[in-house]
């Protein structure tokens, strides 16, 4: 479609479906038809890409963080200009469009993850799709109130959802033992980079089996009738709202296995319909694990291979050969488990194959070193690696991890199937689409193509040094962090001066990613500054973007606490030349999109062997900032690309945090340092107000008493983190520093999921 042909095309879509003029039309209006006039345009491509190859992959994941689809999509299929110049010539600016929603279908990191990965695949055309949940309700929105966090529905289908398409005559019955509900498919376009590829991101959403009632309704039973369906739709309901862990709630495995049920029928469904047998299924399908959610998607093969006719041990092969797996955490309350008597009472025949397998794995390993089900409990992590080809951790600190620890037996008996994949972030998002400015720039000093070959952009490192180089990247972070300080004016109610030094650590909350530690830090040097100690310090503007689980006391706590010390800082006029502080509301992708840009610190602050890999860390990177860190997850990695003189490395790596926890004390070291006791003592001794939620003392006591005593080294890795934060702050500013922005983007090349699937592509898929 040319420019003409494009506005007539949504010109007609406005009177069609809405009954509008464009000069009349409102934004969502606008936005549906823009959006469905490119729809109608790729669908020739789209269709052809369902065909397109002998074997496909499936992504399988119970969250897709996909963001705003809109500008992405125009940007992929190059259109975004002439949308752009469409709508200006109309007096609307396209930022307009910043009014649709995201769509959050996921909680943090692994969501993410899983969107960039299938934007990858379509853009480097490997024949990739994603299943999931058609969440009614994504991750909550938050706000503050008094500086807590309060939780809000996330509509965010408010303004429709026109990037889908609902195909009612491909839906699927799942089965529980109670009652049955249609999983019906919406078909999502992921279009790649360049357009020529679309492939389809399906997500299942859960209805009502049989029609309308009609016995009920004439027996007035209307209570009946609207239960069945609430019933029924309550599986698709909701998000739950944790990231890493989700305790072993009924309603959380009905979802795990609606989805996987829905997925792979459908996917075997599709197979036959070729007229292929399902023993051959390996040759055309293989089938990505995104942690352990899907992993009743391995049962699920069996059981419908075995109703096919085959028998438990072919068709336990079968499930082998197209089953991969990639875990993303270590924390052991995430590992996840069921209760087999659950799994029984809801999903019987699963139980039964469940059952079945573990008899299989008895037989090879009688003395009990590997296992699925112990103590009639079924680890699901554990079903994964045995029923499946690959095993794949997620950044090479985190894959030596599994192999030493978390799976040391597994790998012992196994290791051929143990591989590293190292996560990544789309470029296309993450720096051309998000920092037009610095892709200007990146273009003009080595042209175009980065977009698709990120590893092009070592070719900057020749201007790392270039006064004129450094003067207009520098120059380019100031305009992004006007706007950024110009949207946070405005959102926040907060000023912060763009020369301020911008300190970010925008990530979930969670106690191992040591968000106190950062506040710690910022209270350091507010004593300091307060008492003239720190005549040098360049002003600092500290912001954190992070939501926590609605369950989750103590980071809910970590929450109040640094909203405390902002209400401080920032209205403390002896100290907010100097320091500022704001938690901004609602962190998601497209906030992210805006605070990566604008960042010139990049807090990635886990205790060491926590953080599986991080992604955040490279969408920072690629914008050219610095990142303050540990040695945790690809951390390692980003200081081995951009050389660790051009990083802010500190605290415990994964051995000494091994060592230090044999006979750790925290009380000794609280002890012993009397200013870092007075920053820990303000969360008891009347320097803030938890307002009688009694959160603080909990806050300190996670510090010193009972289980935890400090279980993410906090306190132990207090002196050091400071110790390099004030390094960062003299450096900044001078002619090095942003010689070492510079070299972090252009050492980034490394971090394109686009390497990353295809690797997976090459070692894992054989596509
Ligand atoms: C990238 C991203 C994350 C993951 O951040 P980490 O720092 O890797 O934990 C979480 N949420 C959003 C909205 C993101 O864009």
């Amino acid at each position: 479609m040319d420019k003409t042909q494009w506005i007539s095309t949504v010109e007609s879509l406005l009177r069609a479906n809405d009954g509008v003029r464009l000069e009349d039309a409102s934004v969502p209006s606008v936005y549906r038809a823009v959006s469905r006039a490119t729809m109608a345009d790729i669908l020739d491509t789209w269709e052809s890409c369902k065909r397109g190859s002998k074997k496909r992959v499936g992504y399988l994941s119970a969250e897709f963080l996909v963001g705003r689809a809109v500008y992405s999509n125009l940007y992929n299929l190059g259109r975004l200009e002439t949308v752009r110049e469409w709508m200006a010539e109309r007096g609307v600016d396209i930022s307009v469009f910043e009014e649709i929603e995201d769509a959050s279908l996921g909680n943090g990191g692994l969501g993410r993850l899983a969107a960039c990965y299938l934007e990858s695949g379509a853009t480097v055309g490997l024949p990739l799709d994603g299943y999931g949940i058609r969440y009614r309700y994504g991750l909550f929105k938050q706000e503050f109130v008094n500086g807590f966090q309060k939780e809000e529905a996330d509509d965010w289908q408010r303004c429709g959802d026109p990037w889908s398409y609902r195909r009612e005559d491909e839906s699927v019955l799942v089965e529980f033992a109670d009652y049955a509900v249609r999983a019906v498919p919406y078909d999502m376009p992921v279009i790649g980079y360049g357009g020529k590829t679309v492939n389809t991101l399906r997500l299942w959403q859960s209805e009502e089996a049989e029609g309308f009632d009609f016995a009920a309704f004439d027996n007035m039973q209307t209570d009946k009738i609207a239960k069945n369906r609430i019933r029924a739709e309550s599986i698709s309901y909701a998000l739950y709202p944790n990231d890493s862990t989700e305790r072993g709630r009924l309603l959380r495995l009905r979802q795990e296995y609606f989805f996987t049920s829905a997925s792979i029928q459908d996917i075997v469904r599709k197979h036959k319909a070729k007229g292929l047998s399902i023993d051959t299924l390996n040759e055309y399908v293989t089938l990505q694990l995104n942690d352990t959610h899907p992993v009743f998607a391995v049962p699920e093969l069996i059981r419908l291979a075995m109703r096919d006719g085959l028998d438990f041990e072919a068709a336990f092969l079968l499930a082998r050969s197209v089953f991969n797996f990639t875990n993303h955490t270590i924390l052991g309350e995430a590992l996840e488990c069921w209760d087999m008597k659950r799994v029984r009472k809801l999903l019987p025949a699963i139980s039964d194959i469940l059952r079945l397998m573990q008899r299989r794995i008895a037989r090879e390993f009688p003395d009990g070193s590997l296992y699925l089900i112990r103590n009639n409990t079924v680890h699901m992590a554990n079903v994964a690696i045995y029923a499946g080809s690959h095993v794949n951790g997620v950044a090479a600190l985190h894959t030596e991890i599994l192999k030493a620890s978390t799976f040391r037996d597994w790998y012992a008996v196994y290791p051929e199937r143990f591989i590293n994949v190292t996560n990544g972030v789309t470029p296309r998002r993450w720096l051309a689409l998000c920092n037009p400015e610095l892709s200007a720039f990146i273009t003009e000093k080595i042209g175009d193509g980065w977009q698709t070959d990120l590893e092009r952009l070592r070719d900057l490192s020749k201007y790392a040094c270039d006064p004129t180089a450094r003067s207009e990247f520098a120059k380019i972070k100031y305009i992004r962090k006007s706007l950024l300080s110009e949207h946070i004016l405005k959102k926040e109610g907060v000023l912060l001066p763009p020369e301020f030094i911008f300190d970010v650590q925008a990530k979930r909350l969670h106690e191992y990613k040591r968000q106190l530690l950062n506040a710690f830090s910022i209270l350091y040097y507010y004593f300091r500054i307060k008492e003239g100690k720190e005549p040098s310090f360049k002003p600092t503007a500290f912001i954190f973007g992070a939501k926590a689980a609605p369950a989750y006391y103590l980071a809910k706590a970590i929450i109040k606490f640094i909203q405390s010390i902002a209400d401080k800082v920032n209205n403390d006029p002896e100290v907010n030349d100097k320091l500022r502080v704001v938690f901004v509301t609602d962190y998601n992708v497209s906030y992210a999109e805006k605070i990566m840009t604008a960042a010139d610190i990049s807090e990635q602050i886990s205790m060491a062997g926590m953080e599986a890999s991080g992604t955040g860390n490279m969408k920072f990177m690629l914008n050219g900032t610095v990142t303050l860190g540990t040695m945790d997850g690809a951390n390692v990695e980003i200081s081995e690309e951009a050389g660790i003189e051009n990083e802010y490395i500190f605290g415990a790596t994964v051995d000494e945090v091994g060592r230090v926890k044999e006979n750790y004390d925290p009380h000794a070291i609280y002890e012993s340092d009397p200013e870092l006791r007075r920053i820990v003592d303000t969360l008891d001794d009347g320097t803030f107000d938890d307002m009688g939620t009694g959160m603080f003392k909990e806050l300190k006591n996670s510090l010193f008493g009972g289980w935890s005593k400090d279980h993410y080294l906090v306190l132990h890795d207090f002196r050091d983190y400071v110790r390099v934060k004030s390094q960062l702050n003299r450096d900044y500013g001078s002619d090095e520093f942003l010689t070492k922005c510079i070299l972090n983007t252009a050492s980034a090349g490394k971090f394109s999921s686009d390497r990353s699937v295809l690797e997976y592509a090459k070692h894992i898929w054989k596509v």
